[in-house]
């Protein structure tokens, strides 16, 4: 059995027993499943395993984008990987919310409806856009670095990688150096993979065990038009964007993105599957790592669809129910607002709520129609995590493509990169080898 098939099974094992333990009100507060199975093991696991995905986020970005940038070949195409990027990661979000507000619209969810709301609501702050810019230059990498800063990390290790370049000749046992990081982190990656089956399994039995399933169907309209649009978006915009720009096949692409949307919506954060996404575009779709390593990170920062259809839905079913009337200025300055808010705003759980908050201030809804959805949107960060990796993907395909830097053969072959059980495997000859390589330099 493959990775994958394994993840699915947990997945779906994690799913039905947090159903039972939900519907049958065996997670009910103080009971003994509640505190040591949910709330205690799978809690403990699920926590470990999110953990271990993030502890990999910097170093492997730090490393693989040293790489990337001083195996390239040219520099110019570092300009042009960058604008490209960043353009089509702006045009998906935008036509995303543009979506999500004219489907919204259209079903004109949330009119006449009249949901007392008890959740109180107090938006923390995004930052404005000019300390966004300011802070992608560091003070301190090192600082960057260990608050995870992954715009200003992505500046520095860029510098550092032209920097090498600059001192040419010189530096290339370091460049082989980092080249051997790189590829470590990466094994990092496929040992952390390796045990997310059971991981996957503790995530989705607490979330789903914790869910408020009653509130799910108080807003049901709500929570299905999202849905519906999200799905939308991942099987028919974001698939026409890659056969139109790139003429690859949607199926093969879904068929490989599978992986990082299952660590998506286990972990709800962009910025912990970034590993996962990485491994994905470069080993199974053939996104060469000059490529992958910038665009990943970057699109794991500032491009979130899935959280651009959320905002969208949400402004459209706030506004009806609290029979606020936008008008087309008031949903185009929803458009520009979470456009820019994503720019800002890092891929981890829960920050949708945060940028739907700046939205809401900036054309006059109430901030208390965010109380209304607070319940749901657990489930539903799951979700819209899952299409933002997957819009990551899809632009790096494209971009790579029309660089000359994906690999063709790799992308249509359907083993590659396919975790197999061996892929942990220790050599014992290799052991050897490395362990007289070791005493023979202590030696000298
Ligand atoms: N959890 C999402 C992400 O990491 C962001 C959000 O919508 O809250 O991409």
């Amino acid at each position: 059995m493959n990775l994958t098939t394994k993840v699915l099974l947990g997945m779906a094992a994690g799913i039905a027993i947090g159903l039972i333990f939900n519907i049958f009100g065996l997670n009910a507060e103080g009971t003994f499943i509640n505190e040591y199975i949910v709330n205690g093991f799978f809690h403990v696991v699920g926590k470990l395993f999110v953990n271990s995905l993030k502890m990999l986020v910097v170093p492997l970005v730090f490393f693989s984008l040293i790489c990337g940038v001083c195996g390239i070949g040219d520099i110019r195409l570092l300009g042009r990987i960058g604008t490209k990027s960043f353009v089509l990661y702006m045009l998906t979000t935008a036509v995303a919310i543009a979506t999500a507000i004219m489907i919204a619209g259209g079903l004109g969810i949330g009119e006449g409806m009249n949901i007392p709301t008890d959740t109180e609501f107090t938006g923390k702050e995004a930052p404005p856009l000019s300390q966004v810019l300011i802070d992608i230059v560091p003070t301190n990498p090192i600082q960057s670095m260990a608050n995870g800063d992954m715009l200003s990390i992505i500046f520095f290790a860029i510098l550092v990688g032209v920097s090498i370049l600059l001192v040419g000749k010189k530096a290339k046992s370091l460049v082989s150096s980092v080249e051997v990081l790189n590829e470590v982190m990466m094994k990092m990656v496929t040992i952390v993979m390796s045990v997310a089956p059971y991981a996957v399994f503790c995530l989705l039995a607490k979330a789903i065990a914790n869910l408020g399933l009653d509130l799910l169907w108080q807003l049901l309209g709500y929570v299905l038009v999202l849905i519906a649009t999200l799905l939308f978006h991942l099987f028919v915009t974001l698939q026409s964007i890659l056969v139109i720009f790139s003429r690859l096949s949607p199926l093969t692409f879904l068929s490989k993105i599978r992986n990082a949307q299952i660590f998506a919506f286990s972990t709800s954060s962009s910025n912990a599957t970034i590993p996962v996404t990485l491994r994905t575009v470069t080993e199974k779709m053939g996104v060469n790592n000059s490529v992958a390593s910038f665009t990943v990170p970057f699109g794991a920062t500032i491009n979130m669809d899935g959280t651009a259809i959320m905002q969208g839905v949400a402004t459209v079913f706030i506004a009806n129910v609290y029979g606020v009337e936008l008008g087309v200025a008031g949903y185009l300055t929803v458009v520009l607002m979470s456009v820019l808010a994503s720019i800002g705003t890092a891929g981890v759980p829960g920050v949708g709520l945060i940028m739907l908050s700046m939205v809401f201030s900036q054309v006059g809804l109430p901030l208390e129609g965010i109380g209304l959805i607070l319940g749901v949107d657990r489930l539903l960060d799951m979700i819209r995590t899952a299409v933002n990796v997957s819009g990551d993907a899809v632009v790096s395909s494209v971009v790579a493509k029309s660089e000359g830097k994906l690999d063709l053969e790799v992308f249509n072959d359907p083993q590659a990169g396919v975790l197999s059980a061996g892929a942990t495997h220790i050599d014992e000859e290799t052991e050897k080898e490395l362990a007289a390589t070791v005493a023979a330099t202590h030696d000298k």
